[in-house]
């Protein structure tokens, strides 16, 4: 047991709190030369990675400083958590878990963490939605998007609510209960880094995660700087989509390495390219609220034409369900009923042309209705005429021919397969003590703020279980 080890100074402070008592650092390992300068640290905790090159030292004095680019920075000698990526997911399960009293080190590839947080929401962070529900996200594992509901239950979007109150962010609501910040989303990403640093955690950041290895009593990873060690791992790597912002496909290959199944991975939440012959080329520039039916998924949102095909709110949700080969259908006036605007006494005299332009941007309207009747009047349409004109406005069906790629992808579909995961606990169903959360997970969100909410939530779920299995380890008796 680890509260056999010995008790300096800061392990003392470790073991004066509970939870921390199951993971109290254990007798240093074999020594080596540092392999870069003692760096300042942000944790009360006793020690420092163990690289190859590394040597045991003092305890290091408290400071408290920004994570910086750096290989060397210290840590626990034995974290209770190591968390692997510092995003939105990463930060928020070791904020609630160092605020439990565990040690924690979160380690970031990226000189700074937080960096897709930072850009989310064109800057402003739509970090939550009025209604999150498991429907609003997709999950191809068996239980599908299910799995969603026990974390999303025990965090809702009140809750983070109160915790973006608490931190004095400004916020708003816009359409379709989205809430974003009224101030830049790095004001939510100092709030998180905060916290962290205010309840012990190191982030080292500027340091890539090379390698990942169970161990008897924990994890080993590998970086480009050295090694870390954990008692408990939490995988929270993202996705490859926006590599621009850090996004990359190093948390499938870690998570494949501790056995774990990727279900193939796609770029979603990204525009919708169209066939270079397309008539709806033509319409650059259109920006209209439409409604869209994709299986039996179907909204109203914003559709934008661009010179490469769809995008705009509607575009980017339909990219989540959409499979190669698939036509969406588009609804041009999704608050009208074409057939009776046409059946009115009144539409006789007019063309159909003239009808619909009052509603609809002209170049639409020429670009959708068929040439041979769009002139005539539309009382001498046959009925079947006037089906095709029903047709072709509200129930357009369009076949895109890829979604763009991953530089213009707000997520990925796919990652970890859930099933093999807890949904309550986000803990690994393979592997003792892993946690994988955020959107490194097969879960992925709508467009609307869902996608950080899944990271709070999940990130939260493995704080919650990492704490109480600490405390429940320390009320064990012992057994050696
Ligand atoms: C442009 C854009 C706008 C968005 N806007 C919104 C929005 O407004 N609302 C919303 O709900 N969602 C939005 N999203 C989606 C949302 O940002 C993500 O779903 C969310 O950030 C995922 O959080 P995460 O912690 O799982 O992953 P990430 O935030 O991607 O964090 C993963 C971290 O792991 C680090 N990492 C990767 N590999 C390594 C390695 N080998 N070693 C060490 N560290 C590594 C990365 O640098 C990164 O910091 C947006 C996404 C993009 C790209």
């Amino acid at each position: 047991m680890h509260n056999k080890a010995p008790q300096n100074s800061a392990t003392r402070k470790i073991l004066s709190n509970p939870a921390r008592q199951a993971f109290a650092p254990q007798t240093p390992g074999p020594k080596a030369t540092p392999a870069a300068p003692a760096a300042p640290v942000e944790s009360t905790s006793p020690a420092k990675p163990r690289g190859k090159d590394s040597v045991q030292s003092k305890p290091p004095k408290r400071k408290s400083v920004q994570p910086v680019q750096n290989s060397g920075q210290r840590g626990p000698e034995v974290a209770d958590v190591l968390i692997l990526g510092a995003g939105a997911a990463g930060l928020m399960c070791a904020r609630e878990a160092a605020s439990k009293g565990l040690s924690v080190v979160l380690l970031e590839r990226g000189p700074v963490p937080g960096r897709k947080l930072a850009v989310s929401g064109g800057g402003k962070a739509n970090f939550t939605n009025r209604a999150v529900s498991p429907k609003d996200y997709r999950c191809d594992g068996s239980r599908g998007n299910a799995f969603c509901a026990p974390a999303l239950k025990g965090f809702t979007p009140e809750h983070m609510l109160r915790l973006v109150q608490e931190w004095n962010l400004p916020f708003e609501e816009r359409t379709h209960g989205q809430l974003f910040l009224t101030v830049s989303a790095q004001r939510l990403v100092r709030a998180l880094t905060d916290d962290c640093r205010k309840h012990g955690c190191v982030i080292a950041c500027g340091t890539t995660v090379t390698a990942v290895e169970a161990l008897a009593d924990g994890f080993s990873v590998q970086t480009e700087g050295g090694s870390w060690h954990g008692k408990a791992l939490v995988l929270a790597l993202g996705s490859p989509a926006w590599p621009q912002a850090g996004g990359g496909g190093a948390g499938y290959r870690l998570a494949e390495e501790l056995g774990h199944n990727i279900i193939a991975p796609r770029a979603v939440l990204a525009p919708l390219r169209l066939n270079s012959d397309s008539p709806l080329l033509d319409l650059t520039g259109i920006s209209l609220p439409v409604g869209v039916t994709l299986g039996q998924h179907c909204w109203e949102d914003d559709l934008l034409f661009t010179h490469e095909g769809l995008s705009g709110p509607a575009a980017l949700k339909a990219s989540l369900y959409w499979a190669e080969g698939a036509a969406i259908t588009l609804n041009f006036l999704p608050e009208q009923d074409v057939a009776a605007l046409m059946d009115a006494p009144q539409a006789g005299k007019q063309t159909p042309r003239a009808l619909l332009a009052r509603l609809l941007p002209q170049r639409l309207v020429d670009t959708l209705l068929p040439e041979e009747t769009a002139r005539r009047k539309v009382a001498e349409l046959s009925r079947a005429a006037r089906v095709a004109i029903v047709e072709a406005v509200q129930r357009h069906a369009v076949t895109p021919q890829a979604t763009a790629g991953l530089k213009k992808a707000e997520a990925c579909s796919g990652g970890v397969n859930t099933d093999e995961v807890d949904p309550k606990t986000m803990r690994s169903l393979l592997q003792k003590n892993l946690f994988v959360v955020g959107e490194l997970l097969d879960v992925t969100g709508l467009l609307g703020g869902y996608n950080l909410h899944w990271a709070w939530a999940s990130g939260m779920a493995a704080a919650r279980e990492l704490a109480r299995s600490a405390t429940a380890r320390a009320a064990a008796p012992a057994t050696d």
